[in-house]
């Protein structure tokens, strides 16, 4: 009995500091401490449609060019990837970033004919599907390529999303991504574009 109770005396001595120094480290650190794990998440906006004129098929098809589309080149179809405020917690002590959670919206840009004429409706419905189907590509290559984002941004200085360091680490995974989906993809960079014109108005018959 004697030798229980020294026993649990001892054991109680061993477990009761313990836990102490477990618990005030814990609190300490609760300080510092993520809600939720760091991530990226993406945030599919609605599709935009740019207006294209055309008296035909063809001319609408040569009139598809995304007045926003960047760069040297004007694109029929676009996706657009921005980098949405990111929720974030840092550490008071060193500034750094020690969590986030990066949104990046994507939003696809489609040309539409203002112009369209049901004799033509059904091909360039079909070359606006193409258009959606090669976007919808990127989205789907941007999401993998894009999925470790935050942890480009953490152990940063607070703020450091909006350097110009930043700014071209992050477009420069969004070209390489745009690049790789170019390369797998079978038409590469294009669009394919109907292979005929269809008139939509009759030239007044003379005679
Ligand atoms: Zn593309």
């Amino acid at each position: 009995m004697k030798f229980q109770k020294i026993v649990i005396i001892i054991v109680l001595m061993i477990i009761l500091p313990t836990s102490l120094v477990l618990n005030s480290a814990h609190n300490s650190y609760a300080i510092e401490k993520c809600k939720r794990p760091s991530s990226t998440q993406f945030l599919i906006l609605p599709t935009s449609f740019y207006d294209v004129h055309g008296k035909d098929l063809k001319e609408a098809v040569e009139n598809s060019k995304d007045p926003n589309s960047q760069g040297d080149k004007t694109l029929v179809s676009h996706t657009f990837v921005k980098l949405e405020e990111s929720p974030t917690l840092t550490n008071k002590k060193s500034g750094k970033i020690t969590c986030i959670n990066a949104k990046i919206s994507l939003t696809i840009h489609l040309p539409k004919w203002i112009e369209k004429c049901e004799k033509a409706k059904d091909e360039w419905d079909k070359f606006v599907q193409r258009a959606l189907d090669h976007e919808q590509g990127h989205v789907k290559f941007l999401k993998k390529d894009l999925e470790n984002l935050h942890k480009e941004i953490l152990g940063h200085e607070k703020g450091y999303t909006g350097t110009k360091e930043f700014k071209s680490i992050f477009e420069k995974m969004v070209k390489d991504s745009e690049d790789r989906f170019h390369s797998a993809s079978a038409n590469g960079e294009q669009v394919p574009v109907p292979k005929n014109n269809i008139i939509c108005e009759k030239p007044d018959v003379e005679n």
